[in-house]
Parts: structure tokens; C-alpha cells; sequence
């Protein structure tokens, strides 16, 4: 575990000098702060919390060498929790050195808290105070519990619109908010709607661009503004490294072991940027950043990883890479059982948790598509896309069957990637119209990124009867408000993504019911 490379006596007289007399080490940014990234919250248990900032006076700096403009040097950073808006009774607190190995980001692991409850932070370094952030802890495990509201989010695109669903978001006040992937894009677009330039005008590849991507919307205000105020849990989808890749197997059938170099400078960009805890640093390419998050006897939300593990994409030849829309006969090894969507070691523990039961709803947080959906390719034949859950569908068929077997209480599948919202039932059997539901699928839309063609996709709706409610032509966002009865899901749509004020409203409710699965119109 790297906290702090320097003794705790030069960094007692590091602060010293440096933080307590409001001396500044640092080169400030115009606006006088090294904060200007923001700050976060993540992963909140019954009595912890890891809190994140990234010291960056000059946030885009090109300067690989002094990544956000910071000086090559451990920096100390005081850390405060307090009972209070105004930071007037702080519980906890600590210094820890920014480390410029990490790009001076901190990740705060503070325990000691009360179940449930409301806390502030706030950070300070050089004499500047960070803004003031909220979070909230889960209640107990097994605590009984009433109420928990959160949000899902996903495939924000910088450079094709404003964050207003992030802001939006915050202004409900979720107890949690839960990113699912393509958080960042990792290429510069060259589409003429663009509304703002992704910094550095190249494709991330490497440590110093993968930074200033992630540095780049941290500076949103939308994005800071939904970070400081509710703890978040996180997992990633493909853009997080490159569109549509697989474990080592790049979209561009690069060599693997170049591709699992860029894969470990994504990942440690991606760890360097959110409130992760040490445990999910990356280690070269590999990193977990799967877990079970508990919310008293009311909710157990399973947080899973889809690109590390997954078998290589069905029938993935050049020169065309990623996702592709195969008919069975051209395509049959898309049924393979050996091929795994989460890998094998992934789905063991999924299963486990499923056994292991403990609250009423279970939402499985993951990133993409689970509903089967037959499309028509342009001769019209019957076709299924190889890059979500469709291109995996024995491992699908594995994890239907666990859901069932293992009896888990109120399966939930949230999920994002394809830009659009939908609610879905998952069965056993999607041949078969009248096969129960066995779990209810909810997509939320892109908070940015266009979505498929509408009208080519509502025609294949007749031959997916298990698709309730389908909508591509929205960008936003998902509410969720679960109580033991009943959990409530609004779809939250944006009314313009070129306006950095846009309005929210919702477009469609939904409940489901406890002790039985299936999407209802509210
Ligand atoms: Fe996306
Ligand atoms: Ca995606």
C-alpha cells in the first residue's frame, strides 16, 4: 500500500512550513487553488468512507513531467470529516502526502464513522481549503432499513455536450450515485455537433494523456458539483480505454502486450481519478475494482467489472474490429460455453454473492445490455450484436440460471453503454412469451452520447415482447427510490445537451414489486 513516500517526520515539518502557516509550495492556478479538480467520495460503507482529491493548480498542464502543473515533490495534504456544513465539529482527520507518483491524487481511507449518517469534508494544502463535500454512510448491515435512494449514470462524452444530468442529478440529493462506465471517451471526435474539445486533441494512449483526459472532467462543474455532494460507486466500460476492447484484444488488433501497456496506463489514469480505495490500485494491468456494498437489510448492490475478464468478441477478424452484428449461422462460436462475459473467476464470485443473500433488493451494477434482443440485419435476417451480453449469451444463460437457483431476493440489473433507456425482463427462456420474469433489467440513457437510430430500433421491438419500454432519442439519466415494498425508477431526460442550463423532466415511471420480478408502468 503507497500512502506516503516520505517519513512521517520531514512530512510533520513539510506541514508545518507549509500547510498550517498557509506558506505555499505550490505554483498556484489563476483562480488560486489546487483544487481545481474537485473532490469526491466513494465506496461508503456502515462506518467508512475513502475521500479523493487530485492536486492540479494547472490542470492541463502538457508538461508530462508535472502532471497538473505540480511540483516533483510528496506534498502534504490535511484531510477533515466533521458533523457539519461548516466544518466547526470534525470527527476525524489526517495528513497524508499527495504523491506525484500517483499525480498528487489522494485517496483517503477514513473509518471510525456512525452508521447513516450526513458528513462533511473538506481538504487543505498549501493553504487553500478544498470546497466543502457531502456523503452519507450506509446504514448497518442488516439494519433495518426504509428507504435509499440513488442514481445511475453513465457514457458521458465531454465534446458532445454539457453535463446538465450530472447537475440535475445532485439537485436530487441521492443517498449514492452509481457510475457505470465510459465516464470518460478516450478519442477526439471529429464529428462537426461537437460542442467543446477533448484537451490534448489526440486519443488517450498513454499515462500523461489518459491524465489530462480524466483531469478534463474533473474541471465540469456539473461533474464536481455531483461528486462533492453524495459518495459514488464506480465501475468502467470500454471507453475508459479504448471503444469495444476485451481483456488484451484492442478494437485495432494491436499487439496484446502493446495493448495491456495502454490497458495499465488507463486503469492506473482511471484508479488516479476516482474514489477508489488502495485495494483496486492497479497492478500493470490488472486491478480490481468488483465488490458487494451493503445497505442495511434494504439493498446490496454488486458492483462488477465486464472488460477485464471477457473472452475475445465473437468472430472478431480484421479488418472490421469491435462490435458486429452476426446472424447464428455466420457466427456460432458466439455460443461457446467456454467464452465468459465477466471471466470465470468473476462469475464464481457473483454466484457466491447471489448464494450468500442478505438484503431484500440485490442490484448488480454492471455496464451493459443483459436482455436478449433480436435485431434484423440489412438482408432482414434475424442477428444478434456481438459486444454486450448478446455476443455472450451462454454466459448469460449461466447467470439467468444462478439468479434463479440461488433464489436471490428482488433481482435488479442496472446497466448503460448503448445510450438509451430501457426496462426489460429477464427470463429463463426469451423464446418463450410467457415465461416468468425472472429479474427486472432498467438502462439508463447516455448523460451525453448520441444515441442508436430510433425508428430502426423500435422496429425490432415485435420480436423482443420481454422489452417494455425502449427510448434512444434522450440523453440523461436514472432515479431510483427503494423501499421494502416497492422500488420506484424514473427516467430522467435532459431537454438539450448543446445548453449548459438544460432542463430536466421524466419521461417515464416504473415500479417493481417486492417478491415479483417484471417491469411495471407506472
Ligand atoms: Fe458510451
Ligand atoms: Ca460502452
Amino acid at each position: 500500500m503507497v500512502r506516503r513516500s516520505i517519513s512521517r517526520r520531514s512530512l510533520l515539518t513539510a506541514v508545518s512550513a507549509a500547510l498550517l502557516t498557509g506558506g505555499s509550495r505550490l505554483s498556484l492556478s489563476a483562480s488560486g487553488t489546487p483544487f481545481t479538480l474537485g473532490i469526491a467520495s466513494g465506496n461508503p460503507t456502515a462506518n467508512a468512507i475513502v475521500l479523493w482529491t487530485r492536486l492540479a493548480p494547472d490542470p492541463l498542464s502538457p508538461d508530462p513531467q508535472r502532471p497538473g502543473g505540480m511540483p516533483t515533490d510528496n506534498v502534504p495534504v490535511r484531510w477533515e470529516v466533521a458533523t457539519d456544513e461548516k466544518m466547526q465539529q470534525v470527527v476525524k482527520s489526517g495528513i497524508e502526502g499527495a504523491d506525484p507518483q500517483f499525480a498528487h491524487a489522494l485517496h483517503v481511507e477514513c473509518g471510525g464513522l456512525q452508521p447513516a449518517r450526513d458528513y462533511f469534508y473538506r481538504f487543505i494544502a498549501s493553504g487553500e481549503a478544498s470546497p466543502v463535500g457531502h456523503f452519507r454512510t450506509a446504514p448497518a448491515t442488516s439494519a433495518a432499513t426504509d428507504r435509499l435512494r440513488f442514481g445511475f449514470v453513465s457514457c458521458s462524452n465531454y465534446e458532445l455536450g454539457y453535463f446538465s444530468a450530472y447537475r440535475h442529478l445532485a439537485a436530487e440529493s441521492p443517498d449514492l450515485v452509481v457510475f457505470l462506465g465510459d465516464y470518460i471517451y478516450e478519442y477526439f471526435s471529429h464529428l462537426p455537433t461537437k460542442l467543446r474539445d477533448h484537451s490534448d486533441a489526440v486519443a488517450a494512449t498513454d499515462l500523461p494523456t489518459y491524465r489530462n483526459r480524466y483531469a478534463q472532467y474533473h474541471t465540469d462543474p456539473d461533474l464536481q458539483r455531483l461528486h462533492a455532494s453524495t459518495a459514488c460507486l464506480a465501475t468502467w466500460d470500454d471507453h475508459e480505454v479504448q471503444n469495444d476492447y476485451a481483456d488484451r484484444w484492442s478494437e485495432t488488433f494491436d499487439d496484446p502486450r502493446v495493448f495491456l501497456a495502454r490497458r495499465a496506463a488507463a486503469y492506473r489514469a482511471f484508479w488516479e481519478h476516482m474514489p477508489l480505495p488502495h485495494s483496486a490500485m492497479p497492478k500493470g494491468p490488472d486491478a480490481t475494482i468488483t465488490g458487494r456494498f451493503d445497505f442495511g437489510d434494504l439493498a446490496s448492490f454488486l458492483v462488477v467489472d465486464d472488460r477485464q475478464f471477457r473472452s475475445r468478441l465473437a468472430c472478431d477478424h480484421p479488418p472490421h474490429g469491435g462490435g458486429k452484428q452476426v446472424t447464428d449461422a455466420a457466427c456460432p462460436e458466439r455460443f461457446d460455453p467456454n467464452r465468459s462475459y465477466l471471466g470465470m473467476g468473476q462469475e464464481h464470485w457473483l454466484y457466491g454473492e447471489f448464494r450468500r443473500g442478505g438484503a431484500r433488493w440485490n442490484i448488480l451494477a454492471q455496464q451493459q445490455l443483459v436482455a436478449d434482443l433480436k435485431e434484423h440485419n440489412d438482408a432482414g435476417q434475424i442477428a444478434h450484436w456481438t459486444e454486450d451480453w448478446n455476443g455472450y449469451p451462454a454466459a448469460r444463460q449461466r447467470l439467468l440460471q444462478q439468479v434463479h437457483d440461488s433464489a436471490v431476493r428482488n433481482p435488479v440489473v442496472i446497466g448503460g453503454d448503448i445510450h438509451s433507456f430501457w426496462a426489460n425482463d429477464l427470463k429463463l427462456d426469451f423464446e418463450d412469451p410467457k415465461a416468468p420474469a425472472i429479474a427486472t433489467e432498467f438502462v439508463g440513457t447516455s448523460i451525453t452520447s448520441p444515441g442508436p437510430p430510433y425508428a430502426k430500433f423500435v422496429s425490432w421491438l415485435p420480436d423482443n415482447p420481454h422489452i417494455h419500454f425502449f427510448e434512444s432519442r434522450k440523453r440523461g439519466y436514472v432515479s431510483v427510490d427503494v423501499r421494502p415494498k416497492q422500488m420506484d425508477v424514473a427516467f430522467r431526460a435532459v431537454s438539450d445537451v448543446a445548453k449548459p442550463d438544460a432542463e430536466v423532466s421524466t419521461l417515464q415511471r416504473f415500479t417493481v414489486e417486492d417478491g415479483r420480478a417484471g417491469v411495471n408502468l407506472a
